[in-house]
């Protein structure tokens, strides 16, 4: 009876955790709806399904910042998108390469225009001829690249203006700022998950670029930030982080100089906990004291 009660325990308890290994590993949760956010009366963000996405509302169509991360994020992107107006999406800016603003494309309708600066173009090329998982959508490349630093395009009517100073994030950031709305979309340049600027080494970011590119940014005449992750800021906030990193690549610059090791820089400096990746599940990323050593001393990973 024991033996038998024990048994049928275990049974159970093997049969439950099978169950739970199938709903849980093969589904996952159900991921939260995304939220849509009016800034201006033809400028939404929306939150949710991967890094943020900007939407405006042109005159006889949709510019979308940005496509979230996987095919599903992309659709319910077009889904709210279709609650806000009848217009169709013609144009998507992409403020880099990573997959969770690029890979929610592969639900767009064929035949748009996808501005990218040439390096993210270079990127997507490169990730996709590589494969695996996290590829870029074939059929949704970037149809039009940006080579200059400032351009200053018109797109159904809207004035934007797509922005590089340098590599920052990754080598083919593009700031997105509507000069009119004064609105700036500024991709992961800014991420308020983490206190530091996330910099990508193996997409060639830069520490160095990224201070140049946020000083870019707050030279804007621009009232509400829209960041790559996290709430809208406004422009005393942008000020802060750039104060505060250059303030710390200042002191690991000079910690470096003294000849100090990577873990003495770490611990002088308090070091932040490295960012996950896509999904919070990825490898760690380098954190930026990593990334400001690593440049100072070029030490490769
Ligand atoms: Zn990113």
């Amino acid at each position: 009876m024991h033996l038998r009660n024990s048994l049928c325990g275990r049974l159970a308890a093997v049969i439950g955790l099978g169950l739970f290994g199938v709903v849980g590993f093969a589904q996952g949760p159900a991921p939260a709806p995304l939220m849509v956010h009016q800034l201006k009366p033809n400028v939404y963000w929306v939150e949710g399904g991967g890094g943020n996405s900007g939407v405006i509302v042109g005159d006889k169509g949709v510019i979308v910042v940005d496509a979230k991360t996987t095919p599903a994020a992309g659709k319910e992107l077009l889904d709210d998108i279709a609650k806000i107006t009848p217009k169709p999406v013609t144009t998507v800016i992409l403020t880099h390469s990573d997959g969770d603003h690029v890979n929610g494309l592969a639900s767009f309708p064929a035949g748009i225009t996808i501005i990218a600066h040439e390096n993210n173009k270079a990127e997507q090329e490169k990730a996709l001829a590589a494969g695996g998982r996290g590829a870029p959508p074939a059929g949704h490349l970037p149809t039009q690249a940006i080579a200059k630093n400032k351009e200053n395009l018109k797109i159904d009517g809207v004035k934007v203006q797509v922005l590089h100073w340098a590599p920052a994030h990754t080598s083919g950031d593009l700031v997105v700022y509507l000069p009119v709305e004064k609105i700036v979309f500024t991709g992961d340049i800014i991420a308020t998950q983490l206190p530091d600027p996330l910099i990508h080494l193996e997409k060639n970011g830069s520490s160095e670029g990224w201070i140049t590119t946020a000083k870019g940014i707050v030279a804007l005449n621009a009232d509400q930030f829209v960041p790559g992750h996290g709430n809208v800021l406004m422009k005393a906030a942008i000020e802060k982080r750039l104060t505060e990193a250059e303030a710390k690549r200042a002191k690991i610059k000079e910690l470096v100089a003294q000849g100090k090791s990577l873990d003495e820089i770490k611990s002088a400096v308090g070091e932040q906990p490295p960012a996950q990746g896509r999904g919070g599940r990825g490898p760690a990323f380098a954190s930026f004291t990593e990334v400001v050593y690593r440049e100072l001393t070029k030490k490769s990973a």
